[in-house]
C-alpha cells in the first residue's frame, strides 16, 4: 500500500514537473491578451504587405543574378551607394555573389511562417518606428497606423527579416539622398578581423562596420531597385 502511494506520488511529481517544463518552454504568450482594434489593423496590414516585401527582395535577386557587368548603370550606382558608400572599390564578383546569397536567405525566410504580433515594448517603439524584432518574431509598433508610406512599411519588413536571417545588428542607418559620414565609413566587408574564419562573425558584429551584414543596406537596395524604372 505504502509502495503504491509512493509510486503514484512519484508519477504525480513527474507529471507536474513535465507540465511546468512545458509551461517554461512554451513561447512567450505575446498574443495572450486581446488585441485592440488599432493593433489588429496594424498586424493585418503588416501581414498584407508581405507580398510587396517579397517582390522587392525578388527584384534585388533578379538584378544581382546578372552579375556586376550585367547590371544597369543605375543598378550599379544604387548598389555602390548602399554597399560601398565610402567608394573603397571592394565590390567584386565575390561580393556580389555573397550579397546575392544573403538576399536569397532573406527570401527563403519569407517562405517560412512569419509571426507578427502587436509591439507593446515602448522602449522599442520609439519615435516613428514601425517594427521591431526579437530575432524570431516581428512586432508592430503603434505608430504603424499613422504611417501612410506603404513602401516604407514593406521595406522595414525586409529590414527586420534581414536582422534575424543574417543574425546581424544595425550598423549606421541609411538616409537616402543625404550624405552621412558615418554611413560612408561603412565598408563592404568591414575590418580584416571580421573576415577571419570561425571568430570573424563575432568581430564583425562587434565592429558593425560592414555593409554585407547590414539589414538596412538590404532593405533599401531591395526597395529602391524595385522602384527603378525598367
Ligand atoms: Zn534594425
Amino acid at each position: 500500500m505504502a509502495w503504491q502511494t509512493i509510486k503514484s506520488g512519484k508519477w504525480l511529481l513527474i507529471a507536474v514537473s513535465l507540465f511546468l517544463l512545458l509551461l517554461v518552454l512554451s513561447p512567450t504568450p505575446v498574443g495572450a491578451s486581446a488585441l485592440s482594434t488599432g493593433e489588429e489593423m496594424a498586424v493585418d496590414e503588416a501581414y498584407a504587405l508581405i507580398p510587396t516585401s517579397i517582390q522587392m527582395v525578388d527584384e534585388a535577386i533578379t538584378v544581382l543574378s546578372q552579375g556586376w557587368t550585367g547590371m544597369s548603370v543605375d543598378e550599379q550606382q544604387l548598389f555602390r551607394e548602399l554597399f560601398d558608400p565610402g567608394e573603397t572599390g571592394e565590390i567584386d564578383d565575390r561580393f556580389i555573389s555573397d550579397s546575392l546569397e544573403n538576399f536569397r536567405r532573406i527570401r527563403r525566410r519569407f517562405d517560412e511562417e512569419l509571426a507578427i504580433h502587436p509591439g507593446r515594448d515602448m522602449d522599442m517603439c520609439i519615435t516613428n518606428r514601425l517594427l521591431y524584432t526579437d530575432y524570431s518574431h516581428i512586432f508592430v509598433c503603434p505608430y504603424y497606423n499613422q504611417e501612410d508610406d506603404a513602401s516604407r512599411k514593406a521595406r522595414m519588413l525586409v529590414h527586420e527579416l534581414a536582422h534575424f536571417t543574417l543574425w546581424a545588428r544595425d550598423r549606421h542607418y541609411y538616409q537616402p539622398r543625404t550624405y552621412s559620414a558615418r554611413y560612408a565609413a561603412l565598408t563592404p566587408r568591414g575590418p580584416r578581423l571580421a573576415q577571419l574564419p570561425v571568430l570573424g562573425p563575432i568581430f564583425r558584429e562587434i565592429a558593425a562596420a560592414d555593409t554585407l551584414y547590414h539589414p538596412d543596406a538590404y532593405a533599401w537596395f531591395a526597395a529602391e531597385v524595385f522602384e527603378l524604372p525598367g
